[in-house]
C-alpha cells in the first residue's frame, strides 16, 4: 500500500468515526440515551446514515463521469458533430432518490436523440 492509499484509509476512518460521533450526538439530543437504547434503534440510524452516503457517492461518481465526457459526439447515423448537454434527472436507487447528471445530445440533421449507454 502506498502513502496515498494509506492516507485515504486513515482519512476515511477518521471521517467514519466523526460521523458515528455526530449520529450519537443527535440521538443524545433527541433523548435516546436518557434510558438504555435498544441496539436496533442505533443500528437503524446507522443504516440511514449509510444510505445517505450511498446516495452521495452515486451522485459524485455520476458527476465525475459526466465531467469527463466530450462536449460533442458524432451522430451514429449522419456523423454530424452534435453538442452534448448534461442535464440532471432524479433516479430511484436502492438506497434512495439520487440526482444524476445525464448526457444528452440531439442531431439537428436527423432530428434524433443520441443515446449514451
Ligand atoms: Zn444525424
Amino acid at each position: 500500500m502506498d502513502a496515498a492509499q494509506q492516507a485515504r484509509l486513515d482519512r476515511k476512518k477518521k471521517l467514519l468515526t466523526e460521523l458515528a460521533e455526530l449520529m450519537i450526538e443527535e440521538q443524545v439530543a433527541e433523548g435516546l440515551f436518557l434510558g438504555t437504547p435498544h441496539c436496533s434503534v442505533i443500528e437503524l440510524a446507522a443504516v440511514h446514515l449509510g444510505r445517505e452516503l450511498s446516495c452521495q457517492a452515486q451522485e459524485r461518481a455520476a458527476r465525475g463521469v459526466a465531467a469527463n465526457c466530450s462536449s460533442e459526439v458524432p451522430c451514429p447515423t449522419c456523423q454530424t458533430l452534435c453538442p452534448v448537454e448534461v442535464r440532471t434527472r432524479d433516479v430511484k436507487s436502492t438506497h434512495g432518490l439520487v440526482e444524476l447528471p445525464e448526457r444528452v445530445a440531439d442531431c439537428p440533421q436527423c432530428r434524433r436523440s443520441i443515446s449514451f449507454e
